[in-house]
């Protein structure tokens, strides 16, 4: 009892803490799936965002030496642009996510925000500067509100309303019992996976980061989910430099470059279009998606009719 007893604990204490900072999401996921070696170099500046480019210069990776992740990886993504990452599965599309967070550092080349090495300001302050919209969104066990109110705690209730009705998700809110006051997680209503993604949409409609990261999620959502999601998405990137971390290509077609990353490095680039008509490695994910899709949709109904 006593060895699960302390798991147990140590992980209550975890949640408590988690809960009581007044932190950014982003903290909390720095808990998980980081180097802890990465310290700000002493006396480092805040990072000065003005306008939010993003440049990726020449990034080699590797989580263990024997094993290189990424080789040599070099994009920009201009101010207000929205840039999408593809690839097979274990590419290393995420891990650029997590090398633009400094959860890891690069062991050669520089990433760039406004032409600032991240490796060189402070922590704290690149982390404010990017939202997260994550794959699997975490809820804490309370309130809708105090889910919402994380993004920005000093935003009014109109505010939160405002960037609820962007997400798309007010209308839901509206309709449960306590509204926004309604408990939520572990030990209140459970949310689908659609609807947690639009709650984080929301958090980060209210934080108003001006660089963005969508985690595009892996499993197949309804389409009527994923058109809600998608012109969500789109509010939130508007007007935001954008990195796309596209598992499943259906947000990338509107994107003004894709990345088609393989084997950590970059393969082909360019526009949906054009990509399309290349014929190469982004046409065969394309189609190939589009038949699993289709498969997926074929069974469904079959499904719907029994
Ligand atoms: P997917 O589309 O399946 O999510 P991905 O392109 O996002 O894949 P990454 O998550 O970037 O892939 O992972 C790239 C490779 O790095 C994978 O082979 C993975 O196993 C490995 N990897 C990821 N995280 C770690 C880690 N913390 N330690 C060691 N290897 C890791």
């Amino acid at each position: 009892l006593i060895q699960l007893y302390i798991p147990l604990n140590f992980m209550g204490t975890v949640y408590r803490e988690i809960k009581q900072a007044t932190l950014d999401i982003e903290q909390m996921f720095s808990l998980i799936g980081r180097d802890p070696e990465i310290q700000d170099r002493p006396g480092a500046p805040a990072l000065d965002v003005h306008a939010g480019t993003v440049t990726f210069e020449d990034v080699h990776f590797a989580y263990v030496p024997e094993r290189p992740i990424l080789r040599g990886v070099s994009f920009e993504v201009p101010a207000g642009k929205t840039i999408a990452i593809v690839g097979p599965s274990g590419a290393g599309k995420s891990t650029i996510s997590r090398l633009l967070f400094r959860f890891y550092e690069p062991q050669r080349g520089r990433i760039l925000i406004d032409g600032q090495d991240i490796a060189a300001v402070q922590q704290v302050s690149l982390r404010s500067a990017i939202g997260m919209v994550p794959q699997d969104t975490v809820l804490f066990n309370d309130t809708i509100e105090y889910n919402l109110r994380y993004g920005r705690p000093e935003a009014t209730q109109g505010e939160i309303e405002e960037a609820a009705r962007l997400a798309q998700i007010d209308r839901f809110i509206k309709s449960l019992p306590e509204g926004y006051q309604t408990s939520v997680g572990e030990r209140g209503l459970k949310l689908s996976g659609g609807e947690k993604q639009r709650v984080a949409i929301a958090r980060t409609i209210l934080k108003g980061p001006p660089v963005l990261v969508l985690d595009e999620a892996t499993s197949a959502l309804d389409s009527f989910t994923e058109k809600e999601i998608q012109d969500a998405l789109d509010r939130v990137s508007e007007g935001r430099t954008t990195l796309v971390i596209a598992h499943r290509l259906s947000t990338v077609v509107n994107a003004d470059e894709i990345i088609v990353l393989d084997k950590g490095v970059i393969v082909e680039r360019g526009h949906h279009r054009d990509l399309l008509a290349a014929d190469g490695v982004y046409a065969a994910l394309w189609n190939r998606q589009r038949q699993v899709d289709e498969a997926k949709a074929t069974l469904q109904r079959a499904t719907q009719e029994e």
